[in-house]
């Protein structure tokens, strides 16, 4: 009996100290759960609504990522596995990288030739610099051929590809680590928060409100629009009730249920109050819950072209 309990104890001791070594990934691996649907959503919301969008971009339909841009690179490589400093974290369903059969984790090392590891590339950069230059380099690859020669490291050695995605509306989207209940658009990328996220957790079509709404200031120019204008409150009321329009439109076009934006306006207008939305701007939840219905039973009696329908906010001046 006394040999057992020290042999338990010894069994305990163990296991308590491997558990201790082991760094924590919980807290990483949870951001990149975030970051996956943030990007699912998205490219649904971007590629669905490709026909009306001015400005397209070719999609990977990937997230990358940069171990420097965790705090802790020892827990960022035990959580993701970094093969390269620059590495996938995430692979979109149906999108252009799963196709190839790229995988969460694969390094990139070189993108048509330019070799990512030189010290020309990446010396003295920031994280963010470098990832950002990354971006932009294969975003214009793509844009000028439509094809980029990607050259991989995998669990199966060095992978080569010749990426050829679709164009599909023109948007970056990522995941801001506050917990306030707040999402962004600067007039290319839009930008949700851990908090929000949280928020719409058990339903993607609310998520999608969030994403269509501020895709819709980006697709619409509206940042162009405040700073040629000034940014008056009669102007932003008028952006923001011409965003919650084109919302549902997004949104019904990529096949998310439309009524998820009434659920969340309501959600969130009952959660915030007024006090972080000045009155002035932003029309009560009451009200823009009106005004999305209203582009509901619009969206309903309108005629669908291949399945989709035209948003009349996209498309008036092509008329
Ligand atoms: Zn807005």
């Amino acid at each position: 009996m006394l040999l057992a309990a020290i042999l338990l104890l010894a069994a305990l001791t163990t296991t308590q100290a491997a558990f201790a070594a082991a760094p924590d990934v919980s807290g990483y691996l949870a951001l990149v759960k975030q970051d996956l649907r943030l990007a699912i959503v998205g490219h649904r919301l971007a590629s669905a609504n490709a026909p009306f969008c001015a400005r397209k971009n070719r999609n990977p339909g990937w997230v990358l990522h940069d171990k420097s841009q965790y705090p802790d690179h020892a827990i960022a490589q035990a959580a993701f596995g970094f093969r390269a400093p620059v590495a996938v974290s995430v692979v979109v369903p149906g999108g252009a990288a799963e196709a190839l059969g790229i995988k969460p984790g694969d390094g990139i090392m070189a993108v048509n030739g330019v070799n990512l590891s030189a010290s020309n590339f990446v010396q003295n950069e920031r994280a963010s610099a470098r990832l950002e230059k990354l971006q932009d380099m294969l975003a214009d690859v793509l844009d000028t051929t439509g094809t980029a020669d990607i050259m991989l490291t995998t669990a199966n050695g060095p992978k080569w590809v010749t990426l050829a995605p679709p164009a599909i509306c023109a948007s970056r989207f990522w995941l801001d680590t506050k917990s306030k209940l707040d999402a962004g658009a600067d007039g290319a990328s839009v930008r949700v928060t851990e908090g929000l996220m949280a928020f719409t957790a058990n339903d993607e079509s609310q998520l999608a409100a969030v994403v269509a709404h501020e895709m819709s200031h980006n697709l619409l120019g509206h940042r162009q629009r405040l700073a040629a204008n000034g940014n008056s409150n009669k102007l932003i009321l008028e952006t923001e009730v011409e965003a919650d329009r084109l919302t549902v439109w997004l949104m019904a076009n990529a096949g998310y249920d439309t009524a998820a934006a009434l659920r969340f306006i309501e959600r969130y207008g009952r959660n915030t109050g007024l006090g972080v939305l000045s009155v002035g701007t932003h029309l009560r939840w009451k009200n823009r819950r009106r005004v999305m219905q209203q582009e509901i039973a619009l969206i309903e009696q309108a005629v669908a072209k291949n399945g989709l329908r035209p948003p009349p906010l996209l498309t008036a001046d092509k008329l």
